[in-house]
């Protein structure tokens, strides 16, 4: 028996696209289950994130019609990446196998077949990597390669040039669904899952139609989740500033000490060294408080501490 795909698309206000997308989805649906690379009960899942346009009626149409595709309303407007969760949860009940990608087509759909392919060779997670970004703007490409950049400096791991277009088994899925924390940053958590994993290189393509729900003031808002739903990085650099301190504080302090002595300067320049001196102390107080506030953070994320991909043990459970 072949596999159950499931496409999970979020939609946010997409009436203009809708009609063209699950088109060309049905197309690649029949394509993939007449060459037998899936089941007929695969499904394209489309995720209504609170819309305040037609898009459910327009999901419900696309139902009624053709039971190839389902859909999920959300009660409210959540944000993309919320929505990708609730699809992948939803599809992870009936799926053996899941694909995301965005509703705006800028996720080349012709990507599919590589992905399944690398699928059907083990691999649980599937990234699709951008290879050019010919149709963003010199000031998207050089913001979103800036940003993946800094991530990587944080210490997140990300795949480069990689957003939410991706293959997941179920077993990838189920073990993203372990993760209970609510400020999500899907594209660092799925390769904390783990799991073996792969890349498929796609053009990115220009919206089909209609507006960009993610402008610049969210796209630094996502950039800013990102970076401390991930790193503690940040509180880290904290004690760098009062070892700078310390140091110039504690130097600075002993030689204006000399030169007043020796009467070359007022004592204020003693008071001014000693100041940076016990700016370092605070800042090092402020550190110290910084490594219980990151260990109480990490803790609270409730992540999981392992997922296990295999056993192999001969002895009985108890
Ligand atoms: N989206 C969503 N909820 C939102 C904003 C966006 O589900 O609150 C969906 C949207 O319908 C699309 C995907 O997320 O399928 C990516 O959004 P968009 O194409 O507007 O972002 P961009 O490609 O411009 O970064
Ligand atoms: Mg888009």
């Amino acid at each position: 028996m072949a596999d159950i795909l499931y496409f999970v698309v979020p939609c946010y206000n997409e009436e203009e696209v809708l009609p063209e997308t699950s088109k060309r989805l049905l197309e690649k649906l029949h394509e993939l289950i007449g060459r037998g690379d899936v089941s007929d009960k695969s499904r394209i899942l489309f995720v209504d994130d609170g819309s305040k346009d037609k898009t459910w009626q327009i999901i419900s149409d696309l139902h009624a019609k053709d039971s190839h595709f389902s859909g999920v309303k959300e009660s409210r407007n959540r944000g993309h990446q919320n929505a990708l969760l609730a699809g992948l949860f939803t599809a992870a009940k009936y799926a053996d196998v899941t694909i995301s990608m965005d509703a705006d087509l800028q996720d080349d759909i012709g990507a599919v077949d590589k992905m399944i392919e690398e699928y059907k060779k083990g691999f649980d997670v599937v990234y699709g990597v951008r290879s050019a970004r010919k149709t963003d703007t010199f000031f998207k490409r050089a913001t979103a390669e800036g940003f993946y950049k800094i991530m990587k400096a944080m210490g997140v791991d990300i795949v480069f040039n990689h957003a939410d277009y991706r293959l997941m088994s179920r077993r990838a899925v189920e073990g993203l669904l372990q993760f209970k924390e609510v400020n999500l940053f899907l594209r660092g958590m799925v390769p904390m899952v783990g799991y073996p994993s792969s890349k498929v290189y796609y053009e990115r393509a220009e919206r089909f139609a209609g507006e960009s729900k993610y402008p610049l003031k969210k796209m630094l808002a996502f950039a800013f989740e990102g970076i401390t739903s991930f790193s503690t990085k940040p509180l880290k650099f904290i004690n760098v500033f009062a070892l700078l301190f310390l140091l110039l504080g504690f130097a600075a302090t002993v030689a204006t000490g000399v030169l007043y002595g020796l009467g070359f300067v007022g004592s204020w320049t003693i008071l001014l060294s000693a100041m940076a001196f016990f700016t370092g102390v605070i800042l090092l107080a402020v550190g110290i408080v910084g490594a219980y506030v990151g260990k109480n953070y990490l803790e609270s994320k409730h992540r999981p501490s392992f997922i296990i991909e295999q056993v192999i043990n001969d002895g009985e459970e108890k």
